[in-house]
């Protein structure tokens, strides 16, 4: 199934492909999905955050979109860098090709090269069974980022339409999102854009079989007609995907229009009666809507009002929200606002965010790059710590907190990373020997790792379910110096999860404290909405009192 998309970006063309991937999930299908970012980027990895949103990392190492992370959340499944597609990865793969001498001396073109190995990988990462089983996918639901039209989806596009033939049309289905605005005072519903673009794809060689419009409201019934009549589909195949209070609710909402009653013609395969998963959902969404005990979480990080770049962070604490019944309420705080410079030059702003602090039930240091809001980070683990407020660290906010405790329980004063300070007297925090330090891209330790509890006693093996070993993905490059563990643990911090060689700090825990936990990997990359991550769920029901 290609899911592509017309007007304009940002139309939420992930979670309408990943609830279409649900629907065909809970008629019992094995689905899986491939993302593809026409940039010239390789992977995700060396993209900021604040221009592209979050970089997701997946269990192989790979640092891909942040849609990918909506597949992986809303199917429950693994994915794996190949399952993120990228103009820089085709074009690496078709030149090394060449320089090989593959092509034995022909001119090497876009049509065909590139356009065939685009359609090679889609079949063969389609082909790939799920991991740990040898279960290989129905369906796979294929999303084109950017929009139809764009300079660099053209080879992408072509690709696909030549991929019709390939596989036969019985078993492709081309879903195009758009959008349909609300114009003048009487609310009309525009559907102009949607026609256009709609022509640009069929102009390109590609017909939809579904048009899914995205809008304030519902679809009037002239509208759905007049793009159905303009855009050579049948009515029923034109659904509509008005917002909706929680993102649980979009499946439902295409279940309703009769979305997978096309699939299924498309693809011919029988729906069951009961479907047990679409009930499941239900029932989170309506359980969404009644929560009404609040829990104020603080986000002490970078902020350029994307707030994209901490997704995963913010659908782990949803995930865990739901589990321990609590409306979620993100005060995002500004770490460098917390600053004691920032008094003297904005007290007003520095004062607010110390109120907004102080009035949260937990407070969270996600992971992060660069010395910005270090020392504010810093004195917010610092006031956690010492004001018995549950603290989550994640990564960069592990070692935060090992900084922290080390300058005010050890009394370090210049403790730091190296990080931020090259010549700190107490390098409590370093770079990890073995990356280096002169290429950025692809140079972390990234991926599934391997994290040993080493204490019954622990919060984590308690939240882990009493497994000593345990499976998370990382994106870092400097760990706790292991020269100074013992005399850190002496003075009461505890690493009570370690990697495999014993080396790698991985959980860092306080005693005589209700919830002081970090860890350096990032588990809100293995949230799912029914299985919320452990850290997430610990940390809501210590900042709700339920812990
Ligand atoms: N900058 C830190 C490191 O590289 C933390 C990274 C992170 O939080 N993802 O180790």
């Amino acid at each position: 199934m290609i899911v592509s998309g017309g007007v304009l970006s940002g139309l939420g063309k992930g979670v309408t492909a990943s609830s279409i991937g649900v629907l065909l999930k809970s008629a019992g299908l094995n689905v899986t999905a491939i993302k593809i970012d026409p940039y010239l980027n390789s992977d995700a990895g060396t993209m900021s955050p604040f221009e592209h949103g979050e970089v997701f990392v997946l269990d192989d190492g790979g640092e891909a979109d942040l849609d990918l992370g909506n597949y992986e959340r809303f199917l429950d499944v693994t994915l794996g860098k190949d399952n993120n597609l990228t103009t820089g990865k085709i074009y690496s793969k078709v030149i090394e090709s060449e320089r090989r001498g593959d092509y034995l001396g022909k001119t090497v073109q876009v049509v065909p090269h590139i356009t065939d190995s685009i359609q090679d990988w889609i079949e063969d990462v389609a082909h790939v069974p799920e991991q740990g089983t040898n279960k290989v996918a129905d369906v796979c639901v294929v999303e084109l980022g950017g929009t139809v039209g764009d300079i660099e989806s053209a080879p992408f596009i072509e690709a696909l339409r030549q991929f019709q033939f390939r596989v036969g049309s019985e078993n492709i289905c081309f879903v195009h999102v758009s959008l349909v605005p609300v114009m003048g005072p009487v609310g009309e519903q525009k559907t102009k854009p949607t026609q256009h673009s709609v022509r640009e794809l069929r102009g390109l060689g590609i017909t939809p079989d579904v048009i899914i419009c995205r809008s304030k409201t519902s679809l009037t019934e002239d509208a759905r007609q007049k793009i159905a009549l303009f855009c050579h589909v049948e009515s029923n195949a034109v659904l509509s995907a008005s917002d909706v209070s929680n993102i649980y609710k979009v499946p439902l909402l295409l279940d309703q229009q009769g979305a997978l009653v096309l699939l299924s013609q498309k693809f011919k395969f029988k729906i069951p009666v009961n479907r047990p998963l679409l009930d499941e959902w239900m029932s989170m969404a309506i359980q969404i809507d009644d929560l009404d005990k609040e829990v104020c979480i603080a986000m002490v990080g970078k902020y350029t009002g994307l707030s994209d770049s901490y997704l995963s962070v913010i659908k782990a604490l949803n995930h865990a929200s739901i589990a321990s019944s609590r409306k979620l309420n993100i005060e995002w705080i500004e770490a460098s606002n917390l600053e004691n410079n920032v008094a003297k030059t904005d007290p007003e702003i520095h004062a607010d965010s110390w109120e907004r602090l102080k009035n949260a039930d937990g407070i969270l240091v996600p992971g992060g790059f660069g010395d910005r809001g270090i020392e504010g980070k810093i004195l917010a683990a610092e006031y956690a710590r010492t004001s018995s407020t549950p603290y989550l660290g994640i990564c960069l906010g592990l070692q935060i907190a090992v900084i922290e405790f080390c300058r005010n329980v050890l009394g370090w004063k210049d403790s730091n990373s190296t990080e931020f300070n090259d010549n700190t007297p107490h390098p409590v925090v370093i770079y990890m020997p073995e990356i280096s330090k002169t290429h950025l891209g692809g140079t972390m330790r990234l991926g599934s790792r391997r994290t040993i509890i080493n204490d019954e006693k622990s919060i984590a093996f308690k939240l882990y379910n009493g497994n000593k070993n345990i499976h998370e993905r990382h994106r870092h490059r400097y760990e706790v110096n292991p020269d100074l563990i013992e005399s850190i643990e002496d003075a009461g911090m505890k690493f009570v999860g370690k990697d495999d060689t014993g080396q790698r700090m991985e959980i860092v825990e306080i005693s005589n404290h209700p919830f002081f936990f970090a860890t350096q990997y990032h588990p809100e990359f293995k949230t799912r909405p029914t299985k919320p991550s452990p850290p997430f769920y610990g940390f809501l029901m210590a900042s709700s009192k339920q812990f």
